[in-house]
């Protein structure tokens, strides 16, 4: 078959299951179609091979809205592709739409979206997670095999966790952020999700690596990630920091994980416990240190530079401010009032300053745990996906939810959630393997040999059948 027929069929899946699932923010049509001509006329697709790709709506996409879920970027059209956008499609990559997710990647369940939340593919009823919700969505529903999603503090893995599929977020550096729309920039990664980690290794090989317009990309040798899946785990140290397993994790989440250490063990890895004695304060210092990188990098949202101007404003005062009252939603609103409060001269040093020597602390107890183990065992998420607005009213409730992926962003080491098995309800649980800086072979290798030994059967309720 050629590559438009099947990129035909995989839109019409798209579009029908759309309707569900509300995972697609926009979905283009033309321009896949396009490519899929393009490659269909090569001799040599490219390593992705015309792989049908998804891309989070704050990443920026040539000609398609890059709305960040915001009514402020509502009509926003970005003039130039993000890097990783740039070089998915030198591989032979095709984007078939933009996914939703929470406004300006800000919540865990998607919710906080301009465009209404996305539906977890398990139980309509349920979040998918955020806040790449959308991109979480479409590859569990098996509408693309992959997606792009970004991470500032778990955006990636957690919804992967909800939506029983692979998340992966690479080292700080790893891949460009060029054309990722800015939260918190010392936190911000582009991220992967996949059902199947060797699309996830395809991936990140395709996008990895020193950017000349990003100054924090790092020009470190990117590795032959599809390579590396089979090495054997024999001999691989994974450390359990028991101490985080105790309150506020449900009881089923912990035995699973604990299973999967067992299942890890099974297969030659070899189990010792690792204490990181600063990782209980990641939720504050990160509630601190990404709030206050908001509030500057959305500064930039005045009704002039970009997208949506408030009306009938009389002077220019005004009309920023009626641009960012009628542009930003309620959580949005929050993060840059805390994040000012945070950065102000009072209270720098007190909040501030203090968060940023706890992260340094915090970074230091991956440094030590990583002397003594390859990889760190712990649930993603504290809870399997909750209900549709459960906890819109209580953002603390909502914060938690990240209580296990944050200090990996804090301390810019790689992360990984893949799924370990279903809960009494019959939803997905997520067990999260972190490995040292640059390691991302060991977190794909480990996580490669998982999913194959002890893959995951069951399919949600919302399933198109694998495209292609
Ligand atoms: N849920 C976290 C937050 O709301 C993480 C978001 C993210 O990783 N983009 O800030």
């Amino acid at each position: 078959m050629s590559l438009v027929k099947e990129i035909q069929r995989t839109l019409d899946t798209v579009e029908t299951l759309n309707a569900q699932l509300n995972a697609f923010i926009s979905i283009e049509r033309g321009h896949a179609e396009a490519k899929a001509q393009e490659l269909d006329r090569l001799a040599e697709r490219g390593p992705l091979n015309g792989m049908a790709i998804a891309v989070k709506d704050n990443i920026c996409t040539k000609g398609m809205p890059t709305t960040c879920g915001s009514r402020i970027l509502g009509n926003y059209h970005a003039q130039y592709d993000a890097t990783a956008v740039a070089k998915l499609q030198e591989a032979g990559g095709i984007v078939v739409g933009k996914t939703n997710m929470d406004e300006f990647a800000m919540g865990s369940s998607n919710e906080s979206s301009a465009f209404g939340p996305a539906k977890n593919p398990w139980d309509l009823e349920r979040v998918p997670g955020g806040s790449s919700g959308g991109s979480a969505a479409a590859v569990a529903a098996g509408m693309v095999p992959v997606a792009l999603g970004s991470e500032t503090g778990g955006s990636v893995r957690q919804p992967a966790s909800l939506c029983g599929i692979v998340g992966l977020k690479p080292t700080y550096g790893r891949i460009s952020r060029f054309g990722l729309v800015a939260f918190a920039s010392s936190l911000d990664n582009i991220g992967i999700f996949g059902r199947e980690v060797k699309d996830v290794a395809g991936v990140l090989k395709s996008i990895a690596g020193r950017d000349p317009k990003d100054s924090t990309s790092a020009d470190v040798p990117v590795p032959d990630y599809p390579g590396v899946l089979e090495d054997s785990l024999d001999g691989k140290i994974i450390g359990i920091p028991r101490s985080l397993l105790g309150e506020g994790l449900d009881d089923e989440i912990r035995t699973s994980v604990l299973a999967a250490a067992e299942r890890f063990a099974s297969m030659g890895a070899r189990l010792i416990d690792i204490d990181l004695p600063h990782v209980r304060y990641g939720i504050a210092v990160y509630y601190i240190i990404a709030t206050a990188e908001a509030s500057s990098n959305l500064a930039r949202y005045d009704g002039v530079r970009y997208g949506f101007r408030a009306e009938e404003a009389e002077e220019l005062r005004q009309m920023y401010m009626k641009t960012r009252e009628e542009g930003f939603g309620p959580e949005v609103k929050r993060r840059i009032m805390l994040g000012t409060y945070v950065l102000s001269s009072g209270y720098y040093d007190a909040y501030y300053a203090k968060a940023q020597k706890v992260r340094a602390l915090i970074k230091q107890d991956h440094i030590n745990a990583f002397e003594r183990c390859d990889a760190i065992l712990t649930p993603t998420s504290p809870s399997t996906a909750f209900r549709l607005g459960e906890r819109s009213d209580d953002p603390l409730a909502m914060y938690l939810s990240d209580i296990y992926t944050v200090s990996a962003n804090l301390a810019g080491v790689p992360a990984i959630s893949i799924p370990c098995g279903l809960s009494s309800d019959g939803l997905p649980i997520g067990v999260q393997l972190t490995c040292d800086f640059w390691q991302e072979s060991t977190v794909l290798n480990l996580a490669h040999k998982y999913q194959t030994e002890f893959p995951l059967e069951a399919k949600p309720s919302v399933f198109a059948g694998d495209p292609g």
